[in-house]
């Protein structure tokens, strides 16, 4: 590949802070309202024009429930859903067979939600800025360069939280990263896309009634009967109906959930394999293709799937929601064990209990298992190897590939964002690095502010 050198330039310094936060998704917000809360300088970057993340595209939250039914994490994420529920534009902590527990949410609420919590915290909120790179000295991260339609500048910073998704800071700083499994497939991205006029009860009461016809995966079909808001994951023959009757359809299994206006759901069914969510070439291949499939999965579940008859598609998610992307390796890996053995940890700084959840990487299906309780995040796994000033929150903390598929969901990316806010913060206040904090008094402040742990 043909190589040109990038000069040397000197950059205005925008601003110095005490704590910068990396991506305004599940873990970031939460991670600068930690941050803040005892008056530390905190500021924020967004790429995009909105905060909310993968909150954004039309998904419920998962994992606020355990599998055993009770609520696991409280806290500042709590707090943000009842700031959603004070407009309607969040439900109750739904109990899930499969899911254990559904929240859902309004998109457009949770992008304004999230600015105003921010701006009564004091947050700096950047939208339209994109982390580009870290400024380095020895080990420590003096600052990070921001790039926006102004140029290049520089935030100075005492500790960055790697919020991206992608672990973008860590990577540029040097952190060791790993992407995929063994063979380095990810999991599929997914452009979400929302429907109106779906006759959301006829769907629910077909399921119900008729459980030799509309088969679902792990939900017992009379569960269907008693909430008027759910996630279908199933109706496979109906899709092997369609398939055979001509419809490229990308998955064998249909996934809809209701939205929380009457008549609107979201479809959760594009899957483009093979796509790296760090290269803006597949990326844009990825949306193309996405798109594509959208016009035969709509034909389906107008043709196919009761309710939908005269259904009208009102909207695609903001972006292709990424699954999986790089993962630092960190002071401890996360892995499949610690999931299905309900492990506990010393220094466990959030709880979670959602079962691995892989989309395979290659061909249309997914794997499921359970634990049939919690399993604890330790604080080790925010704490990046090789960097002392950072700590990275959301679904690239260190695990491995099929623990990243568990951990990922946006309830605990919200609690590790505490997490890590509340850790920057001590580190900040002791002049130390999070590395070096008191675990055991960061765990006490956790809860005694509200954070749900173990005993
Ligand atoms: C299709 C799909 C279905 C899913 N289903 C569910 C579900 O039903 N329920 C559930 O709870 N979870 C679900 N997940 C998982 C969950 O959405 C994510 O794992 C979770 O949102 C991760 O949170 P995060 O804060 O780590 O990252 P994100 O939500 O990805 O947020 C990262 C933020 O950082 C910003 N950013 C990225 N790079 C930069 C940069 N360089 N500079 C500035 N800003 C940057 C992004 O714009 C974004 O706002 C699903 C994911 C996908 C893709």
């Amino acid at each position: 590949m043909q190589e040109i050198v990038e000069q040397g330039r000197s950059l205005p310094v925008r601003s110095e802070v005490d704590v910068l936060v990396v991506g305004g998704g599940p873990s970031g917000i939460i991670a600068a309202l930690a941050a803040a809360e005892d008056g530390l300088r905190v500021t924020l970057i967004e790429s995009r024009s909105f905060l909310g993340g993968n909150m954004t595209i039309g998904l419920p939250i998962l994992g606020f429930l355990g599998q055993k039914g009770n609520q696991i994490i409280e806290g500042l994420p709590q707090k943000f859903i009842d700031r959603l529920k004070e407009l309607n534009a969040a439900s109750e902590h739904r109990p899930c067979p499969l899911h254990m527990g559904i929240t859902l949410v309004e998109p457009e609420a949770v992008k304004a939600v999230a600015f105003e919590m921010l701006a009564e915290s004091g947050v700096d909120v950047m939208l339209y800025t994109s982390f580009a790179d870290v400024v380095m000295a020895a080990n420590k991260i003096q600052g990070v360069i921001i790039e926006s339609k102004k140029g290049r500048e520089a935030i100075l910073a005492k500790v960055v939280i790697d919020c991206s998704g992608d672990a973008d800071v860590a990577y540029r700083a040097g952190v060791p990263c790993e992407k995929g499994n063994e063979q380095g497939g990810m999991q599929p991205p997914t452009l979400m896309f929302s429907l109106g006029n779906v006759d959301t009860d006829k769907l629910r009461f077909c399921i119900a009634e008729e459980p030799r016809t509309y088969l679902t995966d792990f939900i017992p079909n009379e569960y269907f009967g008693q909430n008027h808001q759910y996630i279908v994951v199933g109706l496979r023959s109906l899709v092997q109906k369609a398939k055979a009757d001509g419809l490229n359809l990308p998955t064998d299994r249909t996934i809809v959930i209701t939205g929380l206006e009457k008549g609107e759901v979201w479809i959760n069914m594009t899957r483009v394999n093979g796509v790296d969510g760090t290269d803006p070439v597949s990326l844009t291949k990825g949306e193309l293709e996405a798109r594509r499939q959208i016009r035969d999965i709509f034909k389906y579940l107008k043709g196919y799937v009761p309710g939908f008859e005269n259904a009208f598609l009102s909207r695609t998610a903001p972006f292709l929601g990424i699954r999986e992307t790089r993962r630092i390796i960190g002071k401890y890996i996360m892995n499949r064990e610690d999931i299905l053995s309900c492990a506990r940890f010393e220094d466990a700084v959030a709880v979670a209990s959602y079962p691995l959840d892989i989309h395979h990487p290659v061909g249309g299906d997914c794997t499921l298992e359970w634990s049939g309780d919690c399993y604890d995040i330790p604080y080790r796994s925010l704490v990046p190897e090789k960097v002392e000033n950072l700590l990275v929150a959301g679904r690239t903390i260190s695990t491995t590939h099929e623990a990243m598929s568990a951990i990922r969901v946006m309830a605990p990316c919200m609690a590790m964002g505490e997490a890590a806010g509340r850790a920057a913060k001590m580190a900040v206040r002791n002049g130390m690095a999070p590395s070096a904090i008191d675990v055991q008094e960061l765990r006490k402040e956790l809860v005694e502010k509200g954070a749900y742990l173990r005993p």
